[in-house]
């Protein structure tokens, strides 16, 4: 059940990163929809490797994984979509935004206890 429900959260915080990057990318709100074509695509390949996540009970984010299951141009498109959402998360999602920078800390911080 924990890790379903991590599953789930891990979605919708990809699902609003996207979001945000599409809002100030692609001029979606003019369209009525949510996400445009090619934000709509990233965002259903990122579900489906949550969904297949070999990780999610061990819980990190994509950006601090080990194993980066992305094929490589969705992984720089996501990284790009990261690098520009990140820092406004912490406006339009604050509770969310802090809950994912405190994992990506405690991960990070994990892996490299294990390296020494
Ligand atoms: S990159 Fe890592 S954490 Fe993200 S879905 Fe793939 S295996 Fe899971
Ligand atoms: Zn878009």
């Amino acid at each position: 059940m924990q890790v379903e429900w991590k599953r789930s959260e891990e979605r919708k915080t990809v699902r609003e990163i996207v979001k945000i990057y599409c809002r100030g990318h692609h001029h979606v709100r003019e369209s009525g929809h949510e996400l445009c074509p090619d934000c709509e695509a990233i965002a259903a390949y990122a579900d489906i490797r949550i969904a297949k996540c070999p990780r999610m009970a061990a819980k990190t984010f994509c950006s601090v994984c080990p194993i980066h299951c992305y094929a490589k141009p969705q992984r720089e498109l996501i990284l790009a979509i990261m690098r520009y959402s990140g820092p406004r998360m912490l406006l339009h999602h604050p509770i969310m935004a802090i809950r994912h920078i405190l994992i990506q800390w405690r991960t990070r911080h994990g892996l490299r206890k294990r390296e020494k």
